[in-house]
């Protein structure tokens, strides 16, 4: 370590971490703290590879719908995005590349699942699927939001003999070229392999129970002249990081959370997209009966110039049963195919869990969220001490980058932590009355926002409410400045 460093080192660089989910937002987390001058930083990952929700989901047709420029660390800007949108693969990379750069890819501590974390009144003592505890002072989950598929609840779904796969573990093994797929949900997955497999599939039966406003966004090539000239140019990656957030934060952003000018173009540009769908039928079935962007709204330029394809069949009468051969729907046909891919979506509020938290005086995560997963700020939950997560609970996915995202937070969290490494506190963590004020003036912006307008969508909490962020981009930006300390329970 150089005497500069030394110097920088907080006064207990000794102190013990434990950083849970190689995704991105856990490796920025390791990065970030290694940077900060701690030494003692082990990463937890449940699989055999870094990368989260980029590592899992495969699909033909993944890509980004956040601009690449702007969906990536403030750190490691990235002149080689291929397209304006990469695909998931390009950004899995990157997120390797990063971790490798950094030197945290070797750290990683593989097929680890942390099943159980105790707060035994000092320390918070891990223990793994394989049965080993260890002891460390600060916890930081990062364990993602989208992360544990839903399998559809269709009788007889076991009863199907050929290949059947969550969108999410995608079997490379069956090639689906000229064969017959049967694909359930119309999400951004299902629209995005729809767009994907169309022309090359033998025959693709959408099954949709939902139709999905789409509004249109063009995904153009960057050149290799344009990456180079990025690549020479670092101010300029940096201004158009700043234009993409910008733009975003001001048109999309700002429509979901009550800015009805915003929402009247989203509602328009998504109109006038679907019109181009030629067929009255098929136009009449692909149209929503709800506000465009209620549910995560859906972007593509080539999802309907793709479903019009002789191809596809788009199936909006509902399944009845999965049969040995095929998917029989409620009017008894049965629809014959050779390989089914359920694009049906993720448990998006179990954060952590399944893994059990037990916090102060033996209160576990489970009681605490018994009612409705509530944290303070997303980032820290009363009665768990120097326990804190990047994307937790309402935060503000779906509405700007969520490297961003997580970028805030954790740099909210090392606040708290420099608290502990300067000797000045020994646990920390939101009071039960700031985190009850938190969430009640998250409950009445909710009224607001488009997401209540009467939609079902995977924000929507078992209660209902949106496990989203209420307000815009400013406000998130200002929550996240400066911890309040007078918001936290401080033990010295
Ligand atoms: P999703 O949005 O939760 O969609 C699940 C789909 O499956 C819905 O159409 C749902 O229908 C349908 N479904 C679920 N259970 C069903 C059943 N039993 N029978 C029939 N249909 C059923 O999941 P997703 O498409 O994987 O997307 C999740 C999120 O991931 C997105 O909203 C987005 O935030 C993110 N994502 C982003 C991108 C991107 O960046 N472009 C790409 C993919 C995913 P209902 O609508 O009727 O419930």
């Amino acid at each position: 370590m150089s005497a500069a460093e030394e110097l920088n080192r907080p006064a207990r660089a000794d102190l013990r971490f434990a950083v849970i989910g190689a995704g991105m937002s856990g490796l920025l987390a390791a990065i970030k703290l290694e940077e900060a001058g701690f030494r003692q930083v082990e990463i937890f990952e449940r699989e055999g590879d870094l990368g989260g929700t980029w590592r899992d989901n495969t699909y033909p047709g993944l890509s980004c719908d956040v601009p690449s420029h702007v969906y990536r660390y403030r750190f490691a800007p990235n002149p080689h995005w291929t397209r304006r949108f990469s695909s998931g693969g390009e950004i899995w990379q990157y997120l390797d590349k990063v971790a490798r750069d950094y030197g945290v890819r070797d750290r990683i501590r593989f097929n680890s699942e942390i099943v159980r974390a105790e707060w035994d009144g000092a320390a918070w003592q891990l223990t793994t699927k394989g049965g080993e505890t260890e002891i460390f002072d600060i916890v930081i989950t990062a364990t993602g939001v989208l992360r544990d598929p839903v399998m559809p609840d269709i009788p007889g779904l076991e009863d199907f003999e050929r290949p059947v796969f969550h969108s999410a573990r995608w079997d490379h093994s069956h090639d689906w070229r000229g064969k017959r797929m049967g694909l359930i949900g119309t999400g951004s997955t299902a629209i995005q392999i729809t767009a994907a497999v169309a022309k090359e599939v033998g025959k693709l039966s959408l099954f949709q129970r939902t139709a999905q406003w789409v509004v249109p966004v063009e995904n153009p090539e960057i050149s290799e002249r344009e990456q180079e000239a990025l690549a020479k140019d670092p101010k300029r990656m940096e201004e158009l990081y700043f234009f993409l957030a910008d733009r975003f934060q001001n048109t999309f952003a700002r429509a979901v959370v009550g800015d009805a000018e915003e929402l009247a173009k989203v509602e328009k540009a998504c109109e006038e997209n679907l019109a181009t769908v030629k067929d009255p039928e098929l136009r009449a079935k692909l149209t929503p009966n709800y506000q465009a962007a209620c549910k995560r709204l859906i972007m593509s330029d080539t999802f309907y110039e793709e479903v019009q394809r002789d191809t596809v069949e788009v199936v909006t009468e509902g399944i009845e049963r999965i049969e040995r051969n095929g998917v029989r729907t409620k009017d008894g046909r049965l629809h014959e195919i050779d390989l089914l891919v359920c694009a049906t979506g993720f448990e998006a509020h179990k954060f952590m869990r399944p893994m059990q938290i037990v916090g102060r005086d033996g209160h576990t995560l489970d009681e605490e969220w018994a009612e409705a997963n509530r944290a303070y700020r997303s980032i820290g939950i009363p009665g768990f001490p120097n326990f804190f997560t990047i994307v937790g609970p309402n935060s503000p996915i779906g509405n700007f980058s969520l490297i961003m995202i997580s970028e805030m937070q954790f740099a909210y969290i090392m606040r708290l932590v420099d608290r502990i490494a300067s000797g000045e506190a020994r646990e920390i963590e939101p009071s039960r009355e700031a985190t009850d004020r938190f969430n009640g003036a998250i409950a009445d912006a909710m009224t607001g926002t488009v997401w209540v307008s009467g939609c079902s969508s995977w924000y929507l909490d078992r209660n209902g409410n949106p496990a989203m962020w209420p307000w815009d981009f400013e406000r998130f930006e200002e929550e996240m400045a400066e911890p309040d300390f007078n918001d936290f329970r401080i033990v010295s």
